[in-house]
């Protein structure tokens, strides 16, 4: 069966080449060559490394990229984002979401897992973009609104598990302070039933610990668990202000942490997730941006660097964080549940991998990954492949013009372009 055939790149310092066929990896290593009718990409010597996933994100909010981002989060959310949302049509969530993509595209990000309203039109768009990700509408009831709040979910649920392969469906209940216990429980059992996954925000500032000890007499790992929120397909972001316990909780229960150090130094959230001491616990670990609100960047290559920094510096330790480990988070392969379900670039896993600008000024010189975390920026990706379709060749995203036109055309109907 013809696919996509790459040959003459670089994979730990050995030449090698790499067919792709039915979007996984049929063959990889230094005698592999092309088969007849394959479309075949000479690498040039280019380095080969996995691609990345993005953790946590709220795509289509790169619309409000820029828009109110020096007040404080309740002020900034209460003034600037909520009556903006309020007003949003689908066609704003795909092109906020296509613009999304273009730029995870154009910095080597292969998945993503998002939360945001309109959770259909954001399908759409990845699809159409050729990326894949994990969706879930968010669900709040704070203001109550809960029975209409479950009706909407379970539509969204329907709607996405129509979607093809590149589509993961998740509840993703927003946060403990903004959901009722009565809807969370909710969650939980319908992810349960349906195989869904559960994404949500946990432990990112400390008012949320101090509150949640007020309210339930336990910290939020634990209040989760109680729930029935806590199991191997559970994506908490952030997790700032995790204890020793909750971490031990999170790691016997089989769930992820996804830090967003860059958004967190944003929100000035006045901690570090405590990564070393989630190592030791055994609890599976990956990256995120977070939304473009809140960043606002999706290169997750600087998100990267300010993760080992952040470690590095917390610890007191320059020790603390090895770049090739840093580096592996980035590419979900500390947390099978982001979605590298077996180690990347291995046969049989899915073809979503990136050629680098080896002769880059970032990356001619030195460790590749030590490189990769500290030196570079997402320009040095110079060709993005998912699903073994090539998304990105020569550092050009087909159709970045027009998306770029139409999602700017989206913020100024909202009244925030
Ligand atoms: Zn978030």
């Amino acid at each position: 069966m013809s696919g996509l055939a790459v040959t003459g790149a670089v994979l730990d310092g050995e030449i090698v080449g790499v067919r792709c066929s039915d979007g996984a990896i049929a063959a990889i290593g230094a005698g592999v060559s092309p088969q007849p009718g394959d479309v075949t990409i000479d690498a040039g010597g280019a380095p080969l490394v996995p691609a990345l996933v993005n953790g946590h994100t709220h795509a289509a909010m790169t619309l409000f990229r820029g828009y109110g981002g020096d007040l404080p989060l309740m002020r900034w959310l209460r003034e600037k984002v909520w009556p903006v949302e309020s007003r949003l049509e689908p066609e704003d969530v795909y092109w906020g979401t296509r613009l999304a993509c273009a730029e995870m595209i154009r910095t080597g990000t292969a998945r993503f897992w998002d939360m945001y309203w309109r959770p259909e039109a954001t399908a759409r768009a990845v699809e159409d973009a050729g990326l894949r990700a994990t969706i879930g509408g968010p669900l709040l009831d704070a203001d109550g609104g809960t029975e209409k709040m479950q009706a909407g979910a379970l539509r969204d649920l329907d709607a996405l598990a129509e979607r093809g392969a590149a589509i993961d469906v998740a509840l993703a209940p927003h946060s403990i302070y903004a959901v009722s216990e009565a809807l969370l429980r909710w969650a939980g059992e319908r992810a349960a039933e349906r195989g869904a996954a559960i994404h949500i925000h946990l432990s990112e500032t400390e008012q949320e610990v101090t509150d949640c000890l007020a309210a339930h007499g336990e910290r939020p790992a634990a209040y989760l668990d109680r729930l029935g929120l806590l199991g191997e397909r559970t994506v908490l972001a952030h997790g700032v202000w995790l204890d020793q316990a909750e971490l031990e909780l999170i790691a016997a229960r089989g769930s992820t942490v996804v830090t967003n150090p860059v958004a967190n130094l944003k929100l000035a959230v006045g901690g570090v997730f405590p990564y070393p001491a989630a190592r030791e616990a055994g609890v599976a670990v990956g990256l995120g941006t977070d939304g473009a609100g809140s960043n606002d960047s999706l290169d997750l290559f600087a998100d990267l660097k300010a993760f080992a920094l952040m470690q590095r510096h917390a610890a007191g330790d320059p020790t603390v964080l090895p770049a090739a480990e840093a580096w592996r988070i980035a590419t979900g392969a500390h947390a099978r549940l982001l979605g590298v379900v077996q180690e990347p670039l291995s046969v049989g896993a899915p073809a979503d991998f990136l050629l680098l600008r080896g002769d880059s000024p970032e990356l001619g010189i030195g460790e590749l990954a030590s490189d990769l975390v500290y030196a570079a920026s997402g320009s040095v990706v110079e060709t993005t492949v998912v699903a073994g379709r090539v998304l990105m060749r020569g550092g050009e995203v087909e159709g970045t013009a027009e998306i770029v036109a139409r999602a700017a055309e989206r913020a100024r109907r909202l009244g925030i372009g």
